[in-house]
């Protein structure tokens, strides 16, 4: 047996997830005493041997100009290739918008057993069973892969990235590269400049701001803090807000270290896209708000009141004026 990890960039810069899923496949590969690599497709300007540092030792990479701009059906031949060649039986991705797409794909292609979500390494004593998150964060299930070949997604913000040290040696891969089939000719920056599904933390706003015009106090924390800006489906749907900033079931989940939510209700919708974040933090005039119950710290109070005052206390912690 041996872990393949893809390695997921953009803009140059690989991704935070992928440092995670680096640690969770070396992890796994020592726990099972056999060998990682890491996958990457293209050329991030990432100095790939430092890579190392998450406990592979060795990087296949694919070079071609036909890998500039994301395309699910490309990748997933290359990379099952590359499993194929190399002996690869778990691969492992990223539970994010590429994974999502890639690794339903590979695990069809190479007849390998699925489970995406995972929230921690598999238990291999006894067979090969997965952790991994069901019905909306709400509950777990423990999932045994009897397929040789395993191909796993681990959740964002699940696993705790470890440094060991080391370099990883980057091996140039001679792979088959499809033309793709559409071709991106143009992309669009959202306005937030901290991706919602990166972040660690998310200052989130609901229909308690009355309106649009009052976001500017919620903007500028998230500012201070460094954090990204969500909000509830409401508030999007009314054009307060953009969609792409829309978190719970039917929008974007996340899972940052500090979830702040200022003015949401809580209901069970927007808590399936949020409950897992590590510490939420609820800001709500009305101390029977069902978000209380999900929450690790609250404050029951005006948004309009609180607000300015949290902002104010952040700055003098920042030191910023
Ligand atoms: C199929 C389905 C899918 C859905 N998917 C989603 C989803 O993905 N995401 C999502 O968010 N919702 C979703 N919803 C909607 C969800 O049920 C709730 O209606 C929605 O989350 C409520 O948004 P809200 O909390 O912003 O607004 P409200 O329910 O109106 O709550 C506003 C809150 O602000 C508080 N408040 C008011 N004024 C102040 C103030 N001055 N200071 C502090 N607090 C104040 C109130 O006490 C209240 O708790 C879905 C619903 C359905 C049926």
């Amino acid at each position: 047996m041996s872990v393949l990890i893809f390695i997921e960039h953009t803009e140059g810069a690989v991704k935070k997830a992928t440092f995670e899923a680096l640690t969770f496949g070396a992890q796994l590969a020592q726990q099972t005493g056999t060998t990682a690599a890491g996958l990457v497709l293209g050329s991030p300007n990432h100095d790939l041997p430092s890579l190392g540092a998450y406990g592979i030792a060795k990087i296949y990479q694919v070079q071609n100009n036909l890998l500039h701009s994301f395309d699910s059906q490309v990748y997933t031949k290359i990379i099952c290739q590359v499993a194929e060649e190399t002996g690869a039986t778990v691969i492992i991705f990223s539970n994010n918008a590429a994974g999502k797409s890639l690794a339903p794909r590979v695990a069809v292609r190479l007849k390998a057993g699925l489970v995406s979500g995972a929230t921690a390494l598999p238990d291999t004593g006894n067979g090969f069973t997965v952790k991994k998150n069901v019905f909306s964060g709400k509950a777990f299930a423990n999932v045994a892969v009897a397929t040789e070949l395993k191909v796993i997604s681990l959740n964002v913000n699940a696993f705790t990235v470890v440094e060991t040290g080391g370099t990883a040696a980057v091996e140039q891969y001679n792979a088959v590269v499809n033309t793709p089939l559409v071709k991106v000719v143009s992309t669009t920056k959202t306005s937030s400049s901290v991706s919602l599904t990166e972040a660690e933390t998310v200052v989130s706003a609901g229909r308690g701001l009355k309106g649009p015009e009052n976001w500017k106090m919620v903007e500028e924390l998230a500012a201070t803090l460094g954090a990204a800006l969500a909000c509830s489906r409401p508030v999007a749907d009314a054009h307060w807000r953009p969609h792409t900033e829309h978190v719970g079931q039917t929008g974007i989940a996340i899972a940052p270290n500090l979830y702040i939510a200022i003015g949401i209700s809580g209901a069970i919708q927007h808590l399936a896209g949020v409950n897992r974040s590590k510490v939420i933090v609820v800001v709500n005039k009305d101390a029977e708000a069902p978000f209380f119950k999900a929450a690790d710290y609250g404050i029951v109070g005006d948004a309009f009141e609180v607000v300015p005052r949290l902002l104010e206390a952040v700055k003098k912690i920042k030191g910023v004026s």
